[in-house]
């Protein structure tokens, strides 16, 4: 927990600790310093969208005399935060199938390869087999990095030669995770974002072949954005959930950016979980997303 409080500084710097110097001496809560929270909940990357909501719940709060100390403002903040955080979601659970197929997608540089690796440590470590699938044969370096990663943590790694079809990969993948007695089979997918649709193409065939082996595969489409990126990663969320369909979100390099109120911006407009969040480079910097307690974190 301490780790991530100190992780979260940049983002508490720019969102919380202004807060606080906002309500600062206040007596009341008036025009003037809801419209300063508005300016910081706005440059603190929390869009327009949930900034209102935010407004709205602490105006109707103040009108029906529940609220009127500015000191009061901070807890009401997070509580609302934490709320548009918990958003309703089926359970996860990776020992509901075997294989568990995962598949990762998100535009390049977001930091999808680096996850990729965190997770498969992770899961080895609560004792679960697990496999990784080289599906982004478009960039060979992005082959290499991953088999970097697969020896690194220490799983096999399935792949062809670059430029290969990234659906066939997939498919001799899913056979392969069968007959070695697979718990976990992690998809690494192409992110090249200049050619869009060819990008949404290729997705959704890996998507269908994958489905072909396994109907109820992939278990989990998940999602990698940038935090660091704010508004940038909100649209790259709406464009992934509309074309491909996307089960959960992993938000990425939180503890590098004063922008991570993205995060409750995206919950809040696209309702998908948050299954993962980043706060570091090192293979334990990946933790599962707990509302409450990243809320706690923060403020
Ligand atoms: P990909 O192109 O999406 O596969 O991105 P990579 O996995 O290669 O990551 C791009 C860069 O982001 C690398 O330098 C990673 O170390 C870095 N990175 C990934 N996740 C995090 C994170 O949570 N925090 C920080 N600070 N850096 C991260």
């Amino acid at each position: 927990f301490s780790r991530l409080r100190d992780r979260l500084h940049k983002t508490r710097e720019q969102f919380i600790n202004r807060m606080d110097r906002l309500v600062l001496g206040r007596k009341k809560i008036d025009m003037d310093l809801l419209d300063e929270l508005e300016e910081v909940l706005i440059t603190s990357d929390l869009g327009v969208r949930t900034t209102q909501l935010l407004l709205e719940k602490v105006a109707d709060k103040i009108k029906r005399q529940e609220l009127k100390d500015p000191q009061k403002l901070r807890d009401q903040l997070r509580e609302e935060i934490t709320r548009i955080l918990s958003v309703e979601s089926s359970a996860w659970d990776p020992r509901s199938a075997r294989p568990f197929v995962i598949m990762i997608i998100g535009v390049n540089g977001v930091g999808k390869t680096t996850t990729i690796g965190k997770l498969a440590h992770q899961f080895k470590s609560e004792g679960l087999k697990v496999m990784l699938v080289a599906a982004d044969t478009f960039r060979a370096a992005a082959v290499e990095q991953l088999s970097l990663w697969g020896e690194r943590v220490n799983v096999p790694v399935v792949k062809q030669k670059s430029g290969s079809d990234p659906s066939a990969v997939a498919f001799d993948a899913m056979d392969a995770a069968v007959s070695r007695g697979m718990d976990i089979v992690l998809l690494d997918t192409a992110g090249r974002m200049h050619t869009k649709v060819n990008l949404m193409e290729e997705l959704k065939k890996v998507q269908r072949v994958v489905n072909r082996k396994d109907p109820s595969a992939p278990h989990e489409i998940l999602l990698v954005l940038d935090a660091s990126t704010g508004q940038n990663a909100l649209s790259q969320a709406r464009l992934f959930k509309e074309e491909i369909g996307v089960t959960g979100l992993i938000l990425t390099k939180l503890d590098g950016t004063a922008k991570g109120g993205i995060i409750v911006a995206i919950s809040d407009e696209l309702q998908l979980p948050v299954r993962y969040i980043g706060i570091g480079e090192s293979l334990d910097d990946l933790r599962p997303f707990d509302p409450e307690e990243f809320t706690r974190a923060l403020f």
